[in-house]
């Protein structure tokens, strides 16, 4: 028996998820992975040293149960409503873990985060991709009942489109489906609504968020789930004991607790996502009115292979993406200005 014939035949046949490039010297202007342009709270920094100089030398806290209580305050629930994980993944990984079994039934919409059809391949489960529509509301499908569904997935705004689904049909989602509805809130300081509050009312309602993108602590690997407490109860048996450091612990509760950077952080990036979304559309893109910190686009003429290639030639990462069923595109992260102008300079000047 070679290697690979002890693995689960799930894993073998599995292709794994393939994460945005990370290029590791610093000679990119990277807007491909829709990290933050600009630095977390000083904050976060100071909280993470102090806790390294008092030593790592025992066990971090399993519940992180400082981030619980300030995030919190921030969001109106009581911490016994909050899960932690070493980054949104690590929640997603936790759910799905904890709610789809083996040949179970795992909804999600197309095109969406990829990572969630890996999730469910590891789990032996069926992955139902739904698509959605041209105008990216989701199809009557989404909502059905199916008698081995287990769970959904929606992120909201989603990825790669940075488009919203309603409260109104969040709600309305939840209330149908048989199932409990993940709603992936990864983008959602960038948008005018969010739905954390609706987990008070739907016990089915389950509500993740990271500090990768709008608190700008991608590599800290930092993210949190709002779910019922009983939920959060169950939940807790399936994460590993210790799955966020010391140290994120410390960063994220600082990071948390700095409310007033977030948003001056939110209003730099909104205001540029509008001016790049601008620009675009005068260059020849469609482009989809964004909710998030990135933008989904397609030249009318110039095919979007050929122009991540330019890009990337020149210096500069964006996303292209190709899903099934729907074409391809690119997906470009609102960076600075300075680093938005380069990109337009990259585009008009075609080289
Ligand atoms: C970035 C992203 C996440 C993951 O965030 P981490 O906290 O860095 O693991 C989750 N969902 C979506 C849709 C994302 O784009």
């Amino acid at each position: 028996m070679s290697e690979s014939g002890y693995f689960r035949p799930e894993i073998t046949a599995m292709a794994g998820y393939t994460p945005g490039e990370q290029p590791q010297g610093g000679k990119f202007i990277k807007l491909n992975t829709n990290e933050n342009p600009y630095p977390p709270s000083p904050r976060v920094v100071q909280a993470i040293r102090h806790t390294l100089e008092s030593g790592l030398v025992r066990y971090p806290d399993p519940l992180a149960t400082a981030f619980r209580q300030r995030a919190a305050e921030v969001l109106g629930v009581e911490p016994d409503w909050i899960l932690c994980g070493n980054g949104s993944d690590d929640i997603l990984t936790i759910v799905t873990r904890a709610f789809v079994g083996s040949g179970q039934l795992l909804r999600l919409p197309s095109p969406s985060y990829v990572l969630y059809h890996t999730l469910a391949q590891i789990q032996g489960a069926r992955a139902e991709e739904v698509d959605f529509r041209e105008d990216w509301t989701l199809p009557e499908s989404f909502f059905q009942a199916s008698p081995e569904l287990r769970l959904a997935f929606l992120p909201n705004p989603n990825s790669p489109s940075g488009t919203l689904v309603s409260r109104e049909k969040v709600g309305e989602l939840t209330r149908r489906l048989p199932c409990p509805l993940l709603l992936d809130e990864a983008y959602a300081d960038f948008a005018d609504t969010a739905c954390v509050d609706l987990v008070r009312e739907h016990e089915r309602l389950l509500v993740s968020r990271t500090l990768s993108k709008s608190y700008a602590l991608a590599g800290l690997r930092f993210g949190f789930l709002i779910a019922q407490p009983q939920l959060i109860r169950q939940l807790v048996k399936v994460k590993d004991s210790y799955n966020c450091d010391a140290l994120a612990i410390a960063g994220a509760t600082a990071a948390i607790d700095d409310q007033a950077w977030l948003r001056e952080n939110v209003a730099r990036v909104r205001a540029t996502r509008q001016r790049l979304t601008t620009a675009l559309a005068e260059l020849g893109f469609a482009v989809v009115p964004s909710h998030a910190n990135f933008v989904w686009c397609r030249h009318g003429e110039r095919p979007s292979r050929e122009l991540y290639e330019q890009l990337k030639r020149n210096g500069l990462l964006v996303r292209y993406m190709d899903y099934p069923r729907w074409g391809d595109g690119l997906r470009i992260s609102v960076g600075t200005d300075a680093q938005q102008d380069a990109l337009l300079a990259l585009l008009k000047a075609r080289v």
